[in-house]
């Protein structure tokens, strides 16, 4: 090691699924397979490209706005960021400054971990119980902040919002964030909870439900106070997260409710029909409510089965890591691509 480098701050990044630049049927990181709103593509194309030689709206303002008529909160009430990922780092940075251990599930969203260490916030994993569900007890001890998602990931499983109320309630003392990533496929926000709790943060991102990954954009909901210490840590770092194309066409993506909603049925009409098709070819899975399905087969090696998928052009998501060494983690494609790995799948388990 050279002399400089004791004193660079070295971090375990964290490892995204792949993106092939080939076409494949990509079923690996959760992407939504259909186009985002039309609206989207009309406000692109018209975009006036002159308003680019400006620097954004810092406080992203038409965009707040747009989010909290939505959710029928104040403006004061939401934060808007680069992906969720920004918006969850910026929380981390933010909330999580203790010298007490954050709380989060073992089976969870890889990136806790890596912002964790990377902010030097001390963490301890609570475990998901035999089922792989959240266990709201292990949340009830002295800790220095609470993170979780629901529906958790990669499970897809879905807490009811009395078990989230519930943890909220018990950690008055610290912040606890929801990730809702992929609420919209599963059930209630914890959002209706942000009046009645102070120390509740709900993040959600465009990248799933509004097929808009590629855009980067995330927000979170809380109280106006913790909303206020969030910018005021945003200020200290960029003032312009946003970019004026992702501040356009969020606005439009917001206002076409109607096409969100036959987007997410559409979705969740194929994540049903998929576990039937599965559990007839032998697989076990868990009951997802998000727009992916965990599964496993006893009788086939999952990363084997892994490698074959890959090399028929079908990514999925595999990690091998402790307790989940045998599950892949399917994303739900438009029915035509759920058709194709069912497919290979008859073949191979047919074997
Ligand atoms: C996908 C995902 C995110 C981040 O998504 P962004 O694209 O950064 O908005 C956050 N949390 C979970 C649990 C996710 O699965």
């Amino acid at each position: 090691m050279r002399e400089f480098e004791k004193n660079i701050r070295k971090v375990e990044p964290y490892v995204p699924g792949e993106q092939p630049q080939n076409k494949v049927i990509k079923l690996n990181t959760n992407e939504n397979p259909y186009p985002p709103s039309p609206r989207v593509t009309k406000a692109l194309e018209e975009m006036d490209t002159d308003r680019l030689r400006l620097y954004p709206d810092p406080a992203c303002a038409a965009l707040t706005e747009a989010l909290a008529d939505f959710y029928h909160v104040k403006p004061e009430q939401v934060f808007v960021g680069v992906g969720s990922d920004d918006v969850l780092s910026m929380c981390f940075l933010t909330f999580f400054n203790s010298e007490k251990p954050i709380l989060f599930p073992d089976i969870t969203y890889s990136f806790y971990k890596v912002w964790a260490n990377l902010y030097r916030i001390p963490y301890e994993c609570q475990k998901l119980n035999g089922d792989f569900r959240i266990v709201k007890e292990d949340y009830a001890k002295e800790n220095g902040g609470v993170i979780f998602p629901n529906p958790n990931a990669p499970t897809g499983i879905y807490e009811e919002l009395d078990m989230v109320e519930e943890i909220v309630r018990r950690n008055q003392a610290s912040v606890v964030i929801v990730d809702e990533a992929y609420v919209d496929f599963a059930g209630r926000s914890a959002m209706e909870l942000i009046d009645k709790y102070e120390n509740l943060i709900v993040v959600q991102t465009f990248s799933k439900a509004r097929s808009m990954a590629g855009m980067r954009i995330g927000y979170a909901v809380g109280h106006p106070r913790l909303i206020s210490y969030l910018n005021d840590a945003k200020y200290s770092f960029n003032s312009y997260t946003m970019n004026q194309a992702a501040l356009v066409c969020g606005v439009e993506a917001v206002k076409d409710r109607e096409y969100f909603e036959e987007g997410l049925h559409k979705i969740i009409t194929t994540r049903e029909w998929a576990k039937v098709r599965l559990g007839e070819l032998g697989f076990r899975y868990l009951d997802s409510s998000a727009n992916f399905i965990f599964a496993a087969h006893p009788k086939y090696d999952a990363r084997e089965l892994f490698e074959a998928l890959k090399e028929n052009g079908i990514y999925v998501r595999y990690w091998g890591s402790e307790r989940i060494e045998q599950y892949l983690r399917i994303t739900v494609g438009t029915r035509e691509e759920m058709e194709a790995l069912f497919e290979f799948l008859e073949k191979y388990v047919g074997n």
